[in-house]
C-alpha cells in the first residue's frame, strides 16, 4: 500500500464569517426576548460536535486522508436534521453556523426536527466517480455511530446529492443488515426518495418571493425582473421555477461568472448546458442573446428580485450598496453578513431571510422521512401542495411577529424560531 500526501488540511478552527454571522443574529434576536440567561447560552452552543480523519484509496493506489464534521446544533424538538456539504473551504466554524441554521430553519417551518451539519474538505469536482464513492462511503460508516432515521438524519447541500445519498443509505444499511431508506433524505426516488425532493429549496424559494411580491402588489409576473447568484441545486431550480411561471430571469452566475439578458435568459437551454457535462460552466456558454458577466458585475444587474443562492458572506459592506432590487429573497443559507444586512434595510429593501426562503428544501425532507417510516408515498401534487401551505404559513408567522415588534423580517423569523426552541426546553426541564 502506498500512502500519499493529505489532501485535506489539518482540522483547525479558523475564523469564518458565517459562525460570526449566526451568533450576531442569534445575539440580536435574543435580546428581543426575554428568557433566562443559561438558557441563552445553551441554545447557543452546539451540542455536540464529531470531527473524523478518515483514509480514502484514490485511483491511482495512493491512500489519502481527508477531514469530515457532523455537529448537532440543537435535539430539544426531535432529531437533528442538514445537509452534508463537499467543498475545499469546508470548517468547523462553517458546519456549526450551518447547524445553528436548521435549528432555526427547522423550528420556524413547524418540523419536528432539531438542526445539524456536515461537511468534508475536498474538491468533489476533482474526484473520479469512484473515488467519490469511497469517499462517501467511508465518511459514511465514520458516521454510523450518530446517525440514524430517530437521531440525525442528512441530506444533500453543495457539493453533494441524490446518488450521495444513495451510497450512504447503503452503506449504512449494510451496516445495520437490513435496508433503512429514511437514514438520508434527498435520495433518488426508485430507494425511497421523494417526488419533488430534488426542486424543493428552489421552488420554495420562488414561492415564498411570490407571497413578498404579492404583498406588495406586484403581480405582473412578465414585468419581474430576477437576478440568481449560484447556479446549483438550489440556484438553478429556482430560475427554472421562476421561467416556468412567467418571471424574467435576467441574470444568473456560478463560479465562472455568468448569463445576462435585460429581457429573459431561456433558463432551460442553460440548464441543459450547465448539466450536459460534469464541469460545464456559465462562462462557456456560447450564444447571440447571451451576455457573459463576471461574478461582481451581477450586483449592479437592474432587476426587481435578486436571489443569493450560492453561498455565506456573498452580500456584505462592499456590495450591498451596489444592489438595484427592491427584494432580496434568500436562497444560500446566511449570504447576508450583518453589515450587509445593516445597509438593505436602511435602504428600505425587503430581505426574505434563508431560514424562510430556503426552508422549501428541508420540509420536503420531512415528506420524505415521513414517507419512508409509513412505507406510503405521495405524488408530486400532495407534495407541492403541502410545501406551499407549510411556507406561507411560515410567512405569515414572520410577517405578524415583524409587524407586531415592528421589525425586519430576518429578526422576526430567528426571534420566532428561538421562542419555538426555548419554550420546548422549558417544558422539557433541563437533566437532571
Ligand atoms: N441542505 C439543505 C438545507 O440547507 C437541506 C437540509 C435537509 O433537507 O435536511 O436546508
Amino acid at each position: 500500500m502506498s500512502v500519499g500526501t493529505r489532501v485535506a488540511p489539518a482540522p483547525t478552527v479558523t475564523p469564518n464569517k458565517a459562525y460570526e454571522t449566526s451568533l450576531a443574529q442569534y445575539d440580536r434576536a435574543v435580546s428581543h426576548l426575554d428568557l433566562p440567561a443559561g438558557l441563552i447560552e445553551y441554545m447557543r452552543l452546539p451540542k455536540r460536535e464529531y470531527t473524523v480523519n478518515f483514509p480514502v484509496r484514490m485511483d491511482n493506489g495512493d491512500v489519502k486522508m481527508f477531514t469530515g464534521y457532523r455537529v448537532h446544533h440543537n435535539l430539544v424538538l426531535g432529531p437533528s436534521k442538514g445537509g452534508i456539504r463537499y467543498a475545499p473551504h469546508v470548517d468547523l466554524n462553517e458546519v456549526r453556523a450551518l447547524a445553528m441554521w436548521m435549528t432555526w430553519k427547522c423550528a420556524l417551518v413547524g418540523l419536528p426536527y432539531g438542526g445539524a451539519k456536515g461537511g468534508v474538505i475536498c474538491d468533489p469536482k476533482k474526484l473520479s466517480d469512484k473515488e467519490n464513492e469511497g469517499l462517501t462511503r467511508r465518511f459514511a460508516s465514520e458516521l454510523v455511530p450518530i446517525i440514524s432515521p430517530h437521531s440525525d438524519i442528512p441530506a444533500p447541500d453543495m457539493g453533494t446529492n441524490s446518488q450521495t445519498m444513495a451510497w450512504i443509505m447503503d452503506t449504512y444499511s449494510m451496516t445495520v443488515g437490513y435496508s433503512v431508506p429514511a437514514v438520508v433524505t434527498g435520495k433518488p426516488i426508485n430507494i425511497g426518495g421523494s417526488e419533488g425532493r430534488e426542486e424543493a429549496t428552489g421552488r420554495g424559494v420562488i414561492i415564498v418571493m411570490e407571497e413578498a411580491l404579492k404583498r406588495r402588489g406586484r403581480i405582473d409576473r412578465d414585468e419581474i425582473r430576477i437576478a440568481i447568484q449560484g447556479f446549483g441545486n438550489v440556484g438553478a431550480h429556482a430560475a427554472l421555477y421562476a421561467s416556468e411561471l412567467g418571471y424574467k430571469v435576467v441574470a444568473v452566475t456560478d463560479v465562472s461568472g455568468g448569463a445576462y439578458n435585460p429581457d429573459g435568459l431561456d433558463v432551460e437551454a442553460l440548464f441543459n448546458f450547465t448539466r450536459a457535462a460534469r464541469n460545464n460552466l456559465l462562462k462557456d456558454y456560447a450564444s447571440d442573446d447571451v451576455d457573459i458577466i463576471e461574478n461582481d458585475e451581477l450586483f449592479g444587474v437592474e432587476c426587481d428580485v435578486f436571489i443569493p443562492a450560492a453561498l455565506e458572506d456573498q452580500v456584505h459592506e462592499g456590495n450591498a450598496d451596489d444592489i438595484k432590487a427592491s427584494l432580496v429573497v434568500e436562497g444560500a443559507n446566511g449570504p447576508t453578513t450583518p453589515g450587509g444586512d445593516d445597509i438593505l434595510r436602511d435602504r428600505g429593501i425587503v430581505v426574505v431571510p434563508d431560514i424562510l426562503a430556503n426552508a422549501g428544501g428541508v420540509t420536503v425532507s420531512y415528506f420524505e422521512w415521513v414517507q419512508d417510516l409509513q412505507n406510503f408515498f405521495w405524488d408530486e401534487v400532495e407534495i407541492m401542495r403541502q410545501l406551499r401551505r407549510i411556507l406561507l404559513k411560515a410567512y405569515d408567522k414572520v410577517v405578524a411577529v415583524a409587524e407586531d415588534k415592528d421589525i425586519d423580517m430576518r429578526m422576526a423569523a430567528q426571534i420566532h424560531a428561538i421562542n419555538r426552541v426555548a419554550q420546548a426546553t422549558l417544558t422539557r426541564g433541563f437533566y437532571p
